[in-house]
């Protein structure tokens, strides 16, 4: 497939905006995918924040990285990603080059325990207050669960109103699949 997947393409954006010696957020940590593949694109130098609510996603995601042997650059965080601000270091502030969010559950894990669109769109909120200039927040939707189609309604109508001289915002998706495959949303700030 010449078309990149949604995952891929996920990647390759984050690529684009986090150098080496970046900031990045991993605001759902789950089993620790994506904050590992941050952890390599920041390099040494670089920092991520890597949030989940739950102690069983921080302990999968520190072993995950000690296994790499990077979890040196990783600021695990064992709270929601709506506290970002509390967290985020003086030397940070505004300097955030890339996030990504996979909402929905964690696989393998108490479906019960979901992101939320009001805690979602906070975290966004300061993240845009954070970001530099081309940076990019990734949303993953998956939005084939019943609180994941009642996330997806807040927040496009959200990522839709943001003003198009401050942001670029993508929506990338297969519209032709079945079963509501998840989908992303890009916001660039310009
Ligand atoms: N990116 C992960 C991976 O690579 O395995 C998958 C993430 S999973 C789809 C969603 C995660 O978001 C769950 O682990 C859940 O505990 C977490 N979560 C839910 N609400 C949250 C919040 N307010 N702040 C941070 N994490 C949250």
């Amino acid at each position: 497939m010449n078309v990149s997947g949604i995952l891929p393409f996920a990647r390759e954006l984050l690529s684009r905006c986090i150098p080496d010696g970046g900031v990045a957020v991993d605001a759902t940590a789950g089993k620790g995918n994506d904050t590992l593949f941050l952890a390599k694109l920041v390099g040494e130098s670089g920092h991520v924040y890597s949030f989940d609510i739950q102690e069983q996603a921080i302990l999968a995601t520190k072993d995950k990285l000690q296994l790499h042997e990077i979890e040196q650059r990783v600021e695990l965080i064992h709270d929601g990603h709506e506290n970002l601000e509390k967290y985020l270091k003086l030397n940070h502030k505004g300097l955030v080059n890339g996030a990504v969010f996979n909402l929905g559950y964690l696989p393998g894990s108490n479906k019960e325990i979901v992101t939320t669109p009001d805690t979602t769109i906070a975290a966004i909120e300061e993240l845009l207050e954070n970001l530099v200039k081309g940076g990019i927040i990734v949303l993953v939707i998956y939005h084939g669960h019943p609180e994941g189609a009642v996330e997806r309604d807040q927040l496009l109508p959200y990522v839709r109103e943001l003003a198009q001289e401050d942001y670029h915002v993508l929506e990338y998706r297969f519209t032709n699949q079945q079963n509501n495959p998840p989908f992303i949303v890009a916001i660039e700030k310009r």
